[in-house]
């Protein structure tokens, strides 16, 4: 992968990276069309396929992540990819199993809180790897979803502190046509489950309706997203966060223009969702 990525940049081709874990679904495709818009039609775009375990804890569902490889293939290639950069273990963590491999990157101010704390190791897995593929496939284009909003925040500032010379691009969240924001998870979910898992975007629309005239208390916001998931059996709320979209900066007072997040396990799967409100 790196000879490729050396190699395109000898020739003058400009490169586009899509990191995922695969299973694709029209979300990651969304950011392939704008990989693929910001470095035109002579470019090379890359998807990574890479379930990484260092961004998973012992208790989280590594083994059972979903993968197709041969259908992430296919929609690769009818979404005009150039490239899969599909890595092994071995490869992004060599020594790994011999108790060699000790090097990680880690942001230490917008990982504080959200999925930060509710997953403790998590960002330093994902900022590791990406600094990783970074290095792998030398694009000057990366795009990642705003469905990820702390994820794709801390990867805006990993670049900028690491001097990463590339541009992080983040794209809008890709919704089902009832509201539930795609993702690979979903494919966990029964009928009961993906029907309760409408919570989490209801939950985000009636928060934004409640600010739009005045301001109202961060507390008093958090408290009827409390309610509104508990009138769901399947549904736990892990967290509700209101901050500012670019510091992260946990809000008081919540209005237009501040962000929301949040994490609720439905059944056994633990699904997130964001928004500007
Ligand atoms: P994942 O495979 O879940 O690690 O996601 C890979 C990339 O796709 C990340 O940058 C995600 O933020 C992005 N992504 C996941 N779901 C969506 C979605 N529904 N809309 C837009 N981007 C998404």
């Amino acid at each position: 992968m790196q000879r490729a990525g050396l190699a395109w940049r000898r020739e003058g081709l400009r490169v586009g990276l899509v990191p995922t874990m695969g299973y694709l679904h029209e979300g990651h495709l969304s950011l392939v069309q704008v990989a693929r818009r910001r470095i035109g039609p002579q470019g090379r775009v890359v998807v990574s396929l890479y379930v990484n375990p260092t961004q998973f804890a012992p208790t989280e569902d590594l083994a059972k992540y979903p993968r197709d490889l041969k259908r992430d293939y296919a929609l690769c290639r009818a979404a005009g990819v150039d490239a899969i950069f599909l890595p092994s273990d071995a490869v992004m963590y060599p020594g790994k199993a011999e108790g060699l491999y000790s090097t990680y990157v880690v942001e230490e101010q917008l990982t504080r809180g959200m999925e930060g704390s509710a997953r403790p190791t998590h960002f330093r897995g994902v900022t590791t790897i990406v600094a990783k593929l970074f290095n792998c496939v030398l694009p000057e284009v990366a795009v990642f979803g705003a469905k990820d909003w702390q994820q794709a925040a801390v990867i805006s500032r990993m670049a900028v502190d690491l001097n990463f010379p590339l541009k992080v691009v983040v794209a809008p969240t890709r919704r089902e046509p009832d509201g539930l924001a795609l993702s690979s998870r979903n494919t966990f979910l029964n009928a009961a489950e993906r029907e309760q898992a409408l919570v989490l975007s209801e939950a985000l629309a009636a928060c934004r309706r409640a600010v739009q005239k005045a301001p109202v208390k961060a507390a008093e916001l958090k408290r009827a997203v409390a309610r509104r998931v508990k009138t769901r059996p399947l549904a736990r709320l892990d967290y509700v966060e209101f901050f500012d979209p670019k510091t992260l900066v946990p809000a008081e007072e919540v209005h237009r223009g501040t962000q929301m997040a949040l994490a609720v396990f439905v059944g056994q799967t633990r699904l997130i969702d964001n928004g500007c409100l």
